[in-house]
């Protein structure tokens, strides 16, 4: 047992149960001081987008109430994570930090400065892992290289042990005699300055409680057709637990707990073929952090090298971006799925891919810019799956669609949205539409537009899909020198 106090350093692990530094710090024994530092330097080229800021800003606020009812609290502290750390130990005599672990490779680089630093100086520095379920660093190929396809990864990983979900103790943590001084959450000034968050409020509830009671209805409703719904953006047939996992309210030894729990009496595990298919998304989640880990120029540089080459067309003025970023192209389920993510911050992974392949193969603009607006705008902006999902859409990452594969817009709205149900929510102008027309407005006979009054309200598409999927294909062509 220790009395002096340990700093247990909170980052994208904003969750009390299954936090394996909060467990450590409990056991080490002596005061524990919760610490959250806000420090847009130390997070590199990648500060936090708006969206995920707006996330930050309740998760935290979630995470001090939380600890109030263990009779403990949070320290809020801005600048430098190195600097206020060091201000801290002065303030407190805290002879040990403790954090859990996280894989940015600019994260990585400042956290292995500062964990020299603190060693240097006697203070006990100790990491943990709470965010994943097999480390990146513990998994390689028979070869010694890292895997750059997700099936042999993810069949090798399921043959390894996995550590138990963490249980901490019930009761209040102890707390130092005196509390260091703290800044209020809102003088962080996460929150934005234009009003775009209404939608937000109503989509979801951040925090380690919002998370469990995501987790619970997705279990009891959603889970056991998932394979079948998963691809149905006008129902709730996923968890919509990203955000959560990735500020950590949430991890993926609980959700594995949950699923297993299920299988208590038949043994079967996975229970079901929708549980299954949803570990193993779970899985691709694994894999974009052993891909960002082993490769960590792949957030701006393709990972396969002739990519750099790719004829990228010219944008004029930026307006075929805007009228992305807008949700203004003229095909519905592209605008529908762009405007979804500005109202609620988040979008359904299968209009997620159809949108990307639109900027990248229809439009032809780099992945990279697509990368950077959903970094800003979704809630779940993470650097590892957000780099995955666009190297992957465009076809120059690993495990990547292959570059013939072209989304056409038409055919992914009538397939996955069949009802219409998806574009009638975020593309009002055209909600008159019958079935027939509605993923391809333009086709419309002049009565039909007329009856269903879209006016001038909706523009024609930017680009013609077939033209366009010429151009794409000629210019992946290219790249190969068969052209
Ligand atoms: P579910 O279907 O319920 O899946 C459960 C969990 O598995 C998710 O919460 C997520 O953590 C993980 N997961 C699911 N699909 C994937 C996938 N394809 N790749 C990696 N992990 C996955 N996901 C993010 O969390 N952050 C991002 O910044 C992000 N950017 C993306 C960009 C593009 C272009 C694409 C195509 C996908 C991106 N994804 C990203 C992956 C995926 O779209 C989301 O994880 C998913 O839509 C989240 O919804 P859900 O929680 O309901 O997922």
């Amino acid at each position: 047992m220790n009395a002096s106090p340990v700093i247990l350093w909170f980052r994208q692990d904003l969750r009390l149960q299954d936090n394996a530094a909060l467990h450590a710090a409990l056991a080490r024994g002596g005061p524990v001081i919760p610490v959250y530092i806000w420090d847009e330097a130390g997070e590199g080229d990648w500060t936090a987008g708006g969206a995920t800021k707006w996330w930050l800003h309740h998760s935290l606020v979630a995470l001090d109430a939380s600890l109030q009812t263990r009779g403990s609290r949070l320290i809020v502290a801005s600048g430098d994570s190195g600097e206020v750390l060091s201000d801290l130990i002065t303030e407190t005599g805290a002879e040990a930090v403790y954090w859990n672990r996280r894989y940015e490779p600019a994260v990585i680089a400042r956290d292995k400065i500062i964990k020299a630093d603190l060693i240097a100086a006697k203070i006990e520095a100790k990491s943990f892992n709470s965010a994943l379920l097999f480390e990146p660093h513990t998994i390689q190929n028979k070869q010694g290289k890292p895997f750059q396809v997700f099936t042999p990864y993810w069949r090798h990983c399921l043959t390894l042990p996995m550590a138990p979900a963490v249980v901490i103790r019930k009761g209040d943590f102890p707390a130092p005699a005196e509390w260091p001084a703290s800044l209020e959450i809102s003088k962080l000034k996460l929150l934005p300055t234009i009003k775009w968050d209404g939608g937000f409020y109503e989509a979801w509830t951040p925090g380690e409680t919002g998370a469990q009671a995501q987790l619970k209805r997705f279990i009891a409703k959603a889970m056991e057709a998932y394979s079948d719904q998963r691809n149905t953006p006008g129902i709730e047939g996923t968890s919509r637990l990203s955000p959560h996992f990735h500020f950590g309210e949430i991890g993926p030894r609980q959700v594995w707990a949950a699923v297993q729990a299920l299988s208590k009496d038949s043994g079967v595990f996975p229970p079901n073929k929708g549980s299954q298919t949803f570990l193993s998304e779970v899985g691709w989640r694994e894999f974009a952090h052993h891909l960002l880990f082993h490769f960590p120029q792949t957030p701006t540089e393709p990972l396969r090298e002739d990519f750099k080459k790719f004829p990228w067309a010219k944008d004029k003025d930026g307006a075929l971006l805007r009228a992305w970023q807008r949700g203004q192209t003229g095909y519905p389920i592209v605008d529908a799925g762009m405007r979804e993510l500005w109202h609620t911050g988040w979008m359904h992974n299968r209009v997620r891919m159809v949108v990307a392949s639109f900027l990248v193969k229809h439009l032809r603009l780099p992945w990279q810019h697509g990368a950077e607006w959903f970094w800003d705008t979704l809630v779940d902006a993470d650097l590892a799956q957000n780099t995955l999902g666009w190297q992957w859409s465009a076809g120059c990452g690993a495990d990547a669609a292959p570059y013939f594969r072209i989304f056409a817009p038409v055919t992914q709205g009538e397939r996955f949205d069949g009802s219409g149900e998806y574009v009638r929510q975020w593309v009002p102008e055209i909600a008159k539409l019958p079935d027939k027309f509605l993923h391809a407005p333009w086709t419309a006979p002049e009565n039909v537009r007329e009856y269903a009054k879209i006016g001038g309200n909706y523009p024609d598409p930017v680009v013609d899909h077939a033209q366009a999927r010429e151009a794409a294909l000629a210019a992946f062509k290219s790249l190969r020198g068969d052209s």
